[in-house]
């Protein structure tokens, strides 16, 4: 039989190596920024164009290459950065494989500009698809510019696999972050479509952070260091009361390398043990220094997973002194049992007689008659074809007149009496029974036997199909506020959230004013409280960041269940009986009753042969 076995051509050995170092849009952005450092830049600046898809480029004032290196760059294997074996278990370089750049140029158009400090003139190179195009001489200035265009234009089915914009940002993002973090003594600078996302000078890592994610971060943080034998800790944690929903703020660093580690994450999460809610997570900026040759960064292709020889006591080491730092800046409860400073009287008034407060209950209160607000809400129509239910779902879902009813109950007041005057008695009765049980479900009588309603799932399914028709055929009646909110973000957050601005809108946000890190809300949707507005737009930037649409299915049906989820009523709240039969014709009126819009059951009915079974 003939030989078969062939060598594969540079250019697509290039391309399946490339399907490994470069994923996505912002692989890119890690190797050239990289690069950048290991050329000794004190100033890098990246550009982006439509999240990386159309162009990434990446300006340096490092040493630059000379004419015959900017050629070889871009071939396999070849780096500057090690000569043998030996030098991968020293390694105080962030590359070392020399594949990313070959990688790169395999599957974009690739323009180089370079010129190292001594030569009078640099380089201008373009390669296309491992292609050398051109190369010439061009004035440039010291340090290197390499711009990627069209990323995967000869891989279609890479290309269409790319996210959407947003997210494919985001994760550019990320990467910025991370780099940028690790090198405070690198100025940074990152524009998007043309406007500056992040202008980052040259600071410490306290200030870094801060530039990064906002001037509100900086009392948030609590230093943490440590020095041993094995490993030298610095950095900061975010007090326990940042903790946040998601994994946000989660930094590794170990010897000015982003890291991820689950094992160490663990080490950190249990330092915080206690001092956090469950179900969110503790912020951190922590940098670890360790020997090079302790460490073996090269088990991951992209270089995100490292092994330490001694996980063990580094772990042990990072929980105490975490635990350690908390302690000492007072951040962790104080219990002080034999006084409590909520009974300080204020000077001024010790000496004053206490006046016995007096409430006044006004019994012909109804929330629903036109021209009543709620503490500062005023509710305003946009559209006047609002019909009457919807005035009734307005008054239902502001909590601000049950959290008012809380407080009478509170005062000993019955009630009954209240409830009995909130509610007309002919404009909410149909006959029809329900109850609720743990403040949970809903149960109701049907012809066949009885029906039980998730209260969560159902107003979720019900403000879903609600809020999407908000957003693309009719716009939603706006809660307009007496004083504006004001509500911050990092500034990435306020690019993601501008993307998302006009859908906002339709569904009842008023922004009155938009600024870099805050902005002001003038109006928000029917039934969301006042309080709430932050929490639910920080939900939403995190779902929008970390969700993926899935295919055929659009942003705004993300955005809507984002929302839904995070506005609808909550488990554990009580419903009056109007609100139960209102939700429950709401429901009934969906598309898609019996499913939530994450496909959860809504219902089930428990018919009359069901119950027979019971009782034989
Ligand atoms: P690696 O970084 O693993 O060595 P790359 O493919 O990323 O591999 O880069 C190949 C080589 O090109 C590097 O080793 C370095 O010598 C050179 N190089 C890449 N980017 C730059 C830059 N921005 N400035 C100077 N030299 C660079
Ligand atoms: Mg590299």
């Amino acid at each position: 039989m003939a030989n078969i076995i062939k060598l594969l051509p540079d250019h697509v050995a290039n391309q399946i190596a490339a399907g490994e170092v470069v994923q996505r849009p912002a692989s890119v952005v890690k190797e050239l920024l990289e690069n950048a450092i290991d050329a000794e830049a004190t100033s890098i600046k990246l550009i982006v164009k439509d999240a990386g898809k159309t162009l990434i480029q990446v300006i340096d004032n490092g040493k630059g290459m000379s004419d015959i290196d900017a050629r070889l760059c871009f071939d396999r294997h070849a780096t500057s950065k090690i000569q043998n074996a030996d030098d991968l278990f020293n390694l105080h370089t962030k590359g070392f494989r020399g594949e990313a750049l070959a990688s790169i140029a395999a599957i974009a158009h690739v323009e180089l500009k370079t010129k190292t400090e001594d030569a009078e003139i640099g380089t201008h190179l373009t390669i296309e698809g491992s292609k050398v195009i051109s190369q010439e001489v061009a004035v440039v200035p010291k340090g290197t510019t390499l711009s990627v265009k069209n990323l995967f234009f000869n891989i279609p089915a890479r290309r269409n696999f790319l996210k959407s914009n947003p997210v494919e940002t985001r994760h550019i993002i990320d990467e910025f972050h991370r780099v940028s973090l690790a090198h405070p003594q690198v100025a940074f600078k990152m524009i998007h479509n043309g406007s500056d996302v992040f202008d980052l000078p040259v600071s410490n890592i306290r200030q870094r952070i801060v530039n990064i994610f906002g001037k509100k971060t900086d009392e948030k943080l609590v230093p943490v260091s440590e020095e041993t034998e094995i490993v030298k800790v610095s950095g900061f944690v975010l007090k326990p009361e940042f903790a946040k929903k998601s994994r946000g703020e989660q930094f590794f660093f170990v010897n000015d390398r982003f890291i991820k580690s689950p094992y160490l994450n663990h080490a950190v999460v249990s330092a915080f043990e206690g001092l956090t809610k469950e179900g969110t997570y503790p912020g951190y900026f922590l940098f670890l220094e360790v020997p090079p040759q302790s460490i073996d960064i090269n088990i991951h292709p992209t270089k995100t997973e490292i092994k330490f020889d001694d996980e063990h006591s580094i772990y042990a080491m990072l929980r105490a002194t975490i635990k350690h730092s908390l302690g000492q800046f007072s951040v962790a409860p104080v219990l002080d049992f034999n006084k409590d400073s909520s009974f300080d009287t204020p000077y001024e008034y010790s000496k004053k007689t206490p006046v016995v407060p007096t409430i006044e209950v006004d019994r012909s209160f109804n929330p629903f008659k036109e021209g009543n607000s709620s503490k500062g809400a005023k509710v305003s129509y946009k559209k006047d074809n609002t019909t009457a239910w919807e005035s009734l779902y307005v008054g239902l879902k502001d909590e601000t007149s049950l959290v008012d009813q809380d407080t009478i109950t509170g005062m000993q007041v019955e009630s009954e009496e209240v409830t009995g005057h909130l509610f007309t008695e002919e404009k909410t009765h149909t006959g029809q029974v329900t109850f609720q049980i743990q403040n949970k479900y809903i149960v109701s009588s049907v012809k066949s036997g009885m029906m039980v309603i998730h209260q969560h799932l159902a107003h979720q399914r019900i403000l879903y199909e609600e809020l999407l028709k908000n957003m693309t055929v009719q716009e939603a009646i706006s809660q307009q506020l007496l004083f504006p909110v004001e509500v911050s973000f990092s500034k990435p957050k306020v690019e993601l959230l501008a993307t998302v601005k006009e859908q906002l809108e339709h569904t009842g946000f008023v922004f009155s004013s938009w600024e870099e890190e805050t902005l002001g809300i003038s109006g928000i949707p029917a039934g969301v409280k006042e309080s709430n507005v932050g929490i639910i737009l920080e939900q939403m930037l995190n779902d929008l960041e970390n969700e993926v649409p899935e295919a055929g299915f659009s942003q705004n049906d993300l955005l809507a269940k984002s929302l839904a989820k995070s506005m609808a009523i909550k488990t554990g709240t009580a419903m009056q009986k109007e609100e139960q039969e209102h939700l429950i014709h709401q429901l009934f009126a969906c598309k898609e009753p019996s499913v939530s819009p994450d496909n959860r059951p809504v219902l089930v009915v428990l018919n009359a042969n069901d119950l027979d079974k019971k009782f034989m």
